[in-house]
């Protein structure tokens, strides 16, 4: 049997390589060294068996996800991920279990080159809880109080995929075993968009998401060139998309102290989504949950600069909306006519 150090030995602890972290696992607190004058941004998300995944969900796709879900913080603020804390309650020490999670879960942290600095591990229901760390320049975070009257509302990539694969396993739809293994990959595998929440909020460019991954192969090279020029800040408000559109992006309306006008048939639905009936597929864009897909506000001036951010970082941008004055949220169709959803956000302790 595996002892608990054992365990955070063969499977977590790996060599320490030039990065972020001054100093990794292995003492009583990790030691981190944003460059001068940058903020440290810090977010954490839980995923528990039975609650955010099915008992016996893949190992691999599970650690892939729990720091997917943690980078897509990180975007979402405009933030450049350093380094993450891992702390795992266990049913049992089972290599079975824990390599393909190691596996999944630093493919994802090396190519966003962020570094494992610490953790804990106990026995229990398993819950996988990350802390992430990331830096941004002062005032180039994208905060829900920003969103101004008249700005688009953007969406990344697509929605209602992973809900419409929940369906599919609860039986609420039928699908067809190719309609769920298109569905499928984006309620496992998220993709966190940290390349366009750093274009977003103006970060300096470094080509690649992974080029800090290679960077820290060297020891001479520093990551980011310290000092480099931030750009303009093309976003005014963002938020991750992990409860549901229309739940989320209230978020932004409320600590904005406005309101906003979505169209209904905009809203940019996954591929299996897109091949469903109408009415499914505006409910599930609309209030799907686990999209981890970017929601920001920005003003009509930057609508070229936003396009170009899209292709420059390879993910599609989406106009889907108007942020109004007048307070709450309206769907229209696409010739304008209001529409009435009736969708809510997803809630863990009112929904059940
Ligand atoms: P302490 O008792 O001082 O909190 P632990 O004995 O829990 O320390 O952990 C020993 C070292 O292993 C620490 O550096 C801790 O951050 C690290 N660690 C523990 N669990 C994990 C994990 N699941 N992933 C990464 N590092 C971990
Ligand atoms: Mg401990």
């Amino acid at each position: 049997m595996l002892s608990e150090f054992d365990l955070i030995r063969r499977y977590f602890q790996r060599p320490h390589r030039p990065g972020q972290a001054v100093l990794g696992i292995g003492d009583d607190c990790a030691l981190l060294a944003p460059r001068p004058g940058m903020q440290l941004a810090v977010s954490t998300d839980m995923l528990v068996e039975g609650r955010h995944f099915f008992a016996g969900a893949d190992a691999r796709q599970l650690g892939h996800k729990a720091l997917a879900v943690n980078l897509s913080d990180l975007a979402a603020m405009g933030a450049r991920p350093l380094a993450f804390t891992l702390s795992l309650a266990l049913p049992a020490a089972d290599p079975a279990w824990l390599e393909p999670f190691a596996e999944g879960l630093f493919a994802l942290a090396d190519a966003h080159g962020c570094e494992l600095i610490g953790g804990d591990t106990t026995k229990g229901p398993l819950t996988i809880s990350i802390t992430v760390f990331g830096e941004i320049a002062p005032g180039h975070a994208l905060r829900r109080a920003d969103a101004q009257v008249s700005d688009d509302i953007w969406i990344s990539g697509t929605l209602g995929d992973a809900r419409l694969a929940l369906a599919g396993y609860l039986n609420e739809v039928p699908l067809t075993a190719d309609e769920l293994a298109t569905a499928a990959p984006r309620m496992h595998a998220p993709t966190p968009r940290v390349a366009l929440g750093l274009a977003l909020a103006g970060a300096p460019d470094t080509g690649e998401t992974n080029a800090r991954a290679a960077a820290n192969a060297d020891a001479d090279s520093a990551p980011v060139r310290a000092g480099a020029a931030h750009n303009k800040r093309l976003a005014h408000a963002a938020l991750d998309i992990s409860d549901g559109l229309t739940g989320d992006l209230g978020h932004i309306l409320k600590a904005s102290n406005v309101g906003a006008t979505l169209d209904a048939d905009a809203l940019p639905a996954g591929p299996a989504l897109a091949v469903q009936p109408q009415d499914l597929r505006r409910r599930y864009t609309a209030a799907g949950g686990d999209d981890y897909e970017l929601c920001f506000t920005a003003p009509a001036a930057h609508r070229a600069a936003i396009a170009a951010a899209g292709v420059h970082t390879g993910t599609r941008v989406t106009r889907v909306g108007t942020i109004d004055a007048a307070p709450g949220l309206r769907f229209v169709d696409a010739a304008g006519q209001p529409l009435d959803l009736n969708v809510r956000a997803w809630d863990h302790f009112s929904a059940e």
